[in-house]
């Protein structure tokens, strides 16, 4: 029922497969309210939406016999994928409600949702520990107990994660997921987690929820909100979510944009060129009736909403979506530190990144946040784990080169190479190249064409930035600690002067004379010198090679 087509970082754009149709994801579920809905639904599928979410809880409690009669379809008067809340929401607002697990089951299958949800306990993000815990084994007995109501099988069954907070809480929850038959895991209570921005803590709560589920299971998340957090929970593989965020602001007279959310009384001119903003300016939308004025924001927040679900989609295809993520990680200050947290999960990335991607442009690095991406953990990885130096190659000279991609046609390796041919003559398979860098740290010159270590823009300032030095300083380290060389030469680049300082620092200590600084200047000196070294103190060398 779930097909992956492409995957960019940890995100891909699928289909879920149900009896009503497909979706496309990532896909936004808007959620309509079966009691008061002020945008039409057919409004709602106009703009993009091919399947909402709405609230079985309340339909029961409140259209219960219209429900039965008619069939959810028919009484939304929509007749694509509907996914049905149960009633949980309402608990963590309320406190309780008054049905039971079986009653909700028997309902949804009732009035023939597509996907349903069975009734869980939320934990939102003020319980205690021990609240919290008791809640997560309530969902999971119902979870277990949900399954014997059940007789049609033509519906997808969402098997809510709750933890809240509590990550040993959401990764068990998780992890019973797969010792039950259901279909999607939904990753229950971010809504207060959103509205207090605890961005980082709920990167917490989905890489943990994602680290423990099956990998090609999709995933949904309750309650998303904000199109600026968007492409982040995507990117962390977060495949469906729902919200009520276009109707709740456009209440209070706010309009969403990608980048954040403006009161409508502080806009002059309707920056947008969506249907509803190229119709009417500002003033003329301010002059409306509440309920006119409530309408038109909602429509134009999907709108907004549906631009970005597109543009992550565009994001996947093209290999570009940890660029969108760090764009709109600009829009908040606690967004962007949700993202610099992802550090810490740079394993976690580059597990679910694809392996190979085709992409339409190189990659972007622009500072320490910027080593988190799924490409730059995989090289360091790749390198220190798999890659082993050239067998013959004696001599390392490490050099670093701004300008030019690929580096190996970049002049001043040319003129590197010339030099060692000219030194060594039909021994230049003793030295080994490779370029230093700041994201990458070590660059083999055999395999500096491979993608994406010519395909990529950084910025120069990045070089000098600490965090980054001592990324690079450590993969140099670690490299020289595996594939050990007679000798290394650093070429003292300016570009990259705090690099090489550093790294001369530490491989002194680690080789004393074996480490040699030089430039440009004096670099054929040390090369004839090296030459005679390895001459006369290596007989295998000189045997077999010399
Ligand atoms: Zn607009």
């Amino acid at each position: 029922m779930f097909q992956i087509r492409n995957k960019d970082v940890a995100g891909r754009i699928g289909e879920i497969r149900t009896r009503s149709g497909s979706i496309r994801t990532p896909a936004l579920l808007p959620v309509v309210n079966p009691i008061k809905q002020e945008v039409e639904v057919d409004v709602i599928k106009s703009i993009g939406f091919e399947s909402i979410i709405t609230n079985a809880y309340i339909l029961k409690k409140r259209r219960e016999r219209e429900a039965l009669e008619r069939g959810v379809h028919r009484l939304l008067g929509f007749q694509g994928p509907i996914m049905t809340d149960s009633g949980g929401y309402q608990i963590l607002e309320y406190g309780k409600i008054d049905v039971t697990p079986r009653d909700i089951v028997e309902f949804q299958e009732k009035i023939g949702s597509d996907i349903a949800v069975i009734l869980d306990l939320p934990t939102g993000a003020d319980l205690s520990r021990e609240e919290a815990e008791k809640r997560v084994v309530e969902t999971i007995k119902s979870a277990r107990e949900s399954i014997n109501y059940r007789s049609r099988s033509d519906m997808l069954w969402v098997y809510p994660v709750q933890g809240g907070v509590f990550l040993d809480l959401v990764s068990y929850s998780s992890s019973i997921f797969r010792e039950l038959d259901y279909d999607i895991a939904a990753i229950g209570s971010p809504t207060p987690m959103m509205e207090r921005y605890m961005f980082p803590a709920l990167v917490d709560v989905i890489v943990t929820a994602k680290s423990v589920l099956p990998p090609s299971t999709p995933i949904h998340l309750f309650g998303a909100g904000h199109p600026m957090i968007f492409p982040l929970i995507v990117a962390l593989g977060v495949d469906t979510f729902d919200s009520a965020a276009y109707i709740l602001y456009a209440r209070d007279d706010r309009m969403i944009f990608e980048d954040g959310t403006v009161r409508l009384q502080d806009i002059e001119e309707l920056a947008c060129t969506c249907p509803v903003c190229t119709k009417i300016t500002a003033k003329e939308l301010k002059s409306m009736t509440k309920y006119e004025r409530e309408k038109h924001i909602a429509i134009h927040n999907l709108y907004i909403s549906m631009r970005e679900i597109k543009r992550i989609r565009e994001a996947i295809r093209g290999g570009y979506l940890w660029e969108l993520v760090e764009r709109r990680a600009r829009s908040h200050p606690r967004l962007y530190s949700a993202l610099a947290s992802l550090s810490k999960y740079r394993s976690f990335l580059a597990k679910h990144a694809p392996f190979l991607k085709t992409r339409i442009r190189g990659i972007f690095l622009f500072d320490e946040v910027s080593l988190a991406r799924p490409e730059v953990a995989l090289h360091e990885e790749r390198l220190l784990e798999n890659y082993t130096k050239p067998q013959h190659s004696k001599v390392l000279v490490l050099v670093g080169i701004l300008e030019d991609k690929p580096l190996t046609s970049s002049e001043k390796y040319l003129k590197l190479r010339n030099m060692v041919t000219a030194v060594f003559g039909g021994n230049e398979n003793l030295v080994h190249v490779a370029f230093y860098h700041p994201f990458w740290g070590i660059i083999p010159e055999e395999i500096s064409e491979c993608f994406p270590l010519s395909q990529f823009e950084m910025s120069v300032e990045a070089c000098k930035r600490r965090g980054i030095v001592e990324h690079a300083e450590r993969i140099i380290l670690n490299y020289l600690l595996k594939n050990s060389y007679n000798y290394t030469i650093v070429i003292v680049s300016e570009d990259f002067s705090e690099i090489c300082e550093n790294v001369l620092k530490t491989l002194r200590k680690l080789m004393g004379e074996r480490c040699i600084e030089t430039d440009w200047n004096t670099l054929g000196k040390v090369l004839s010198f090296l030459k005679e070294k390895i001459s006369r103190f290596s007989g295998h060398c000189r045997d077999s090679y010399m």
